[in-house]
């Protein structure tokens, strides 16, 4: 190993900056993160750096350096395009066994800075050992994909227990084991959803070895379709999965991104045909959490757009099974993204609206005068089976016949198709083209847009 990584304390230590530029300011912001008593030394510096220092206390020598400037500092930053002042700051403080990074000069470095993630007090450090930086930087941005950004309050909240768990669990073997069940489990969930108190009463509870019904339920949304859209949350939740529950809408994709041994459980509905009742399924989630298990109930899109999931939750609530929500991309935003359609612009939609589409009886139940606004995108879930009622209470009630109407069926997916129309063709390129469900109905004049901002997958069947 070329570098051995370390972690240095460097809370008010001595610490010098040759340089005043850019790549300067950027290091004084870290070393100044960090606690550095920073001097700065050169001719220039930027005003961001003028500012860093004003705040954090820190000084500027306006002048060249020299090597008086190195007397009583524990290191040394040289970041200036002078290549022979880096090369002198590198000499001189060699001669003074103070440890020095020339910028980008791997060969004048006795230590070089890592890429960090940073989950203050959790640092992870990477390094190609001067080799190559954006390859660091690549592995940095996968971990901070990773990572929750909450992290950090775990450390700190796992650090108040450290020494109370040491004394209860002197065993080294008992005391990793109880960490990992602390920091992978419903305890550490609950510090990042920011309930600590619960978090804690939980810790003590496990250290005093009581036993309780440690379950949660996780209603998540997962999207239109294309996994890609999925939170780093609800990915996060999937991974840890004891049981997962989902329906029809939901992706293979996502429901394969659980946990291998994660039980999942299809509760799927279809219209008409709802494989398991409502009730059973709000009782299943209740059932399973109280079996200890950490249970994901997936929905498409988001589950709080007529996706029933206040209704899910309702009973957990009343229960007292603790529960989060966790937000999905709905099939609005997913599909007239990914139709290149903006729901709003401002010279065609000052507003969007979304509206349940579906038939009662032979009757799309609306009140269809309040949906004339031309400046009003309007978005119909569900509305398939009830677009020929819809398109002639549209026109019934003043919409003119030309108004622009899209129908995007499988949205986000790779089998993703775009039917555009107006609201007097489109029933008819509809019975044409038979889309198969999901689909989605967007009405209005953001809908021409699409002719020159479709950018995903097939575009077919257009008005011809
Ligand atoms: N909670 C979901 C909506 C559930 S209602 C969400 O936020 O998206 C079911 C309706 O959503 C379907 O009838 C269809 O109109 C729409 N839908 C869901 N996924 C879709 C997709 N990938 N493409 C088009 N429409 C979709």
């Amino acid at each position: 190993m070329e570098y051995l990584p370390v972690c240095l304390k460097l809370t008010d230590a001595p610490v010098l900056l040759v340089g005043g530029g850019v790549i300067a300011t950027r290091k004084a912001r870290l070393l100044l993160r960090a606690g550095a008593s920073l001097t700065v030394v050169a001719p220039d510096i930027t005003q961001e750096l003028e500012s860093l220092l004003d705040q954090n206390g820190g000084t500027w020598h306006e002048t060249e350096y020299r090597e008086s400037h190195l007397n009583g500092k524990q290191l040394v930053v040289a970041a200036t395009p002078e290549k022979r002042v880096n090369e002198r700051v590198y000499l001189h403080a060699c001669a003074q066994a103070i440890q020095v990074n020339v910028v980008d000069a791997p060969q004048l470095c006795t230590f070089i800075f890592p890429s960090i993630v940073d989950r203050d007090p959790l640092v992870v450090a990477i390094t190609s050992s001067g080799r190559s930086p954006v390859l660091a930087r690549i592995l940095r941005r996968n971990i901070e994909a990773l990572l929750p950004a909450a992290y950090g309050e775990l450390a700190r909240f796992a650090g108040r227990f450290r020494e109370n768990v040491k004394a209860k669990l002197p065993a080294d073997s008992a005391r990793r084991l109880f960490w990992e069940k602390m920091l992978e489990g419903t305890v550490a969930e609950q510090v990042f959803a920011g309930r600590l108190q619960d978090a804690e009463t939980q810790l003590l509870d496990h250290l005093e070895g009581v036993e309780r019904c440690s379950g949660e339920v996780y209603l998540v949304g997962a999207g239109p379709g294309d996994p890609d859209l999925l939170t780093f949350k609800a990915a996060r939740l999937l991974q840890c999965a004891d049981v997962v529950l989902y329906d029809r809408l939901v992706s293979q994709e996502v429901v394969d991104m659980a946990r291998r041994d994660a039980e999942r459980i299809y509760v799927g509905k279809r219209r008409a045909d709802h494989s398991v009742a409502q009730q059973d399924i709000n009782q299943l989630l209740v059932d399973l959490a109280m079996e200890g298990k950490r249970v994901v109930r997936l929905k498409g899109g988001d589950p709080f757009i007529f996706g029933r999931g206040g209704e899910e939750i309702e009973l957990l609530a009343r229960q007292g099974i603790p529960f989060q929500v966790v937000p999905g991309v709905t099939a609005a935003n997913g599909a007239a993204c990914y139709a290149g359609i903006p729901l709003t612009h401002r010279d065609y939609a000052q507003s969007v609206r979304f509206v349940a589409g579906y038939l009662k009886g032979d009757k799309v139940e609306h009140d269809w005068a309040s949906l004339q606004s031309d400046s009003e995108t309007l978005v119909f879930y569900m509305g398939l089976m009830g677009l020929r009622v819809i398109c002639e209470q549209l026109q019934a009630h003043g919409r003119a016949a030309d108004t622009p109407v899209a129908l995007i069926e499988q949205g986000t997916r790779m089998t993703q198709r775009v039917l555009t129309g107006t609201l007097e063709s489109i029933v008819g390129i509809v019975e044409r083209e038979r889309p198969a469900a999901p689909t989605l109905i967007i009405v209005g004049p953001v809908v021409k847009l699409h002719a020159t901002l479709s950018w995903f997958g097939q575009t077919a069947g257009s008005e011809r």
